[in-house]
């Protein structure tokens, strides 16, 4: 499922969660300042952009739990607004050079899961392009601080990939930018709660449709012609491709479809040695969930259905994201990959 909510639900208190500040130096817009915003707890006290000594074995112990309290962004929201804040590794995630040298496009990478996909992806040694639309230019400034933090190329490409010739422009651009491609991360995503099917309306039904189908089609065949042998393309799925919740009709209708795309692309691209596999998330605290993703009962309740009795955080991703790019797993396409908790895959 894919819900969500507002409290720190650990019991933390305000004056508990820290602040971290970063300064934007990036590459969209003028650089300037990147509002300073309330943490999450998170293991460790390194400076943003350094991981730790110690890793999240103590963060996850912490990592909040239901009930939440419930909290409302406009569409499309930032993390830097949620509270509690989603943990994207910022503080946690360490390094190992699996991926040195190599060069991502990330869309959605702004916040949320594919966030932390690239400062895992940065922190191992890649150079980063990411995608996300004009309204998330706060959180996106944060994630190019981070890239570069960890030493790597940032690249930031706003825009709408509903448009087609956008979609084209925006590989394009990633590839010139960036010097090639080798590793493509299809992870933006529309989701909105709809009770009823005679609620949800034709231009909603495209909207999702565009979104998280057309535009994956469209960024996946632009990038095709860069991608060379073992490189790979992952594509941020949901459990809802298996467990469709009622009020996610069209939502997980396209996740459905992109694990039917991901297996069959995976056989056409098998010879060219192109790997194609996707993520299936649980519920993960992000901005989707807090603009219209979820109900707010639902918001309320985010996570507590997992047998881990919380929604999970966008850390808890980075690594299967890691895993599935990495050459050692080159054997390794066609594949879905479950992070939900305890539930999820079929
Ligand atoms: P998120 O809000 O952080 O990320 C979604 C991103 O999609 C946004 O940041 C935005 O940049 C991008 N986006 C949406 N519409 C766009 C458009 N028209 N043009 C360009 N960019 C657009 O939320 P998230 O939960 O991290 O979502 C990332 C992926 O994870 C999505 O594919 C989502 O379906 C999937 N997922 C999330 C959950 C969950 O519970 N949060 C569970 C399963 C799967
Ligand atoms: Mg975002």
């Amino acid at each position: 499922m894919d819900s969500n909510n507002e409290k720190p639900a650990d019991g933390a208190q305000p004056s508990r969660r820290r602040f971290v500040s970063t300064v934007a130096t990036g590459l969209a817009a003028s650089a300037a300042a990147v509002a300073t915003s309330p943490a999450m707890a998170q293991n460790g006290d390194a400076a943003p952009g350094q991981p730790p000594a110690g890793r999240a074995k103590d963060a996850a112990a912490r990592y909040p739990r239901p009930p939440f309290a419930v909290q409302s962004q406009p569409w499309p929201a930032l993390a830097s607004k949620m509270n509690p804040r989603p943990d994207h590794g910022e503080t946690t995630y360490r390094g190992s050079g699996r991926l040195a040298g190599r060069k991502a496009l990330v869309t959605g990478g702004d916040s949320g899961i594919g966030r932390a996909a690239v400062i895992a992806f940065a922190r191992e040694g890649a150079d980063v392009a990411i995608n996300y639309l004009p309204a998330e230019e706060a959180d996106a400034r944060e994630v190019v601080k981070l890239i570069q933090d960890a030493g790597r190329k940032a690249v930031a490409i706003p825009g709408d990939i509903r448009d087609e010739a956008f979609c084209r422009k925006l590989v394009a651009e990633a590839v010139r930018q960036l010097g090639g491609l080798d590793i493509l991360v299809n992870n933006a995503a529309r989701q909105q709660s709809h009770d009823f099917i005679l609620e949800l309306t034709t231009e909603q039904f495209d909207w999702t449709f565009k979104t998280n189908v057309y535009a994956m089609f469209w960024i996946t065949k632009a990038a095709i012609p860069h991608l060379k042998q073992g490189s790979c393309i992952i594509n941020t799925a949901s459990v809802q491709a298996y467990s469709p919740s009622e009020n996610l009709l069209d939502y997980a209708s396209t996740k459905s479809a992109q694990v039917a795309f991901t297996k069959s692309l995976a056989k056409q691209l098998g010879k060219k040695g192109i790997r194609v596999n996707a993520i299936a998330p649980g519920p993960i605290w992000t901005p989707l969930q807090v603009c219209g993703g979820q109900t707010p009962e639902n918001l309320k309740k985010f996570g507590e259905e997992s047998p881990m009795g919380r929604p999970g955080q966008p850390a808890e991703l980075a690594l299967a994201f890691v895993t599935l790019a990495a050459d050692e797993s080159s054997y390794t396409t066609g594949q879905v990959y479950g992070v939900a908790g305890g539930a999820g895959n079929p």
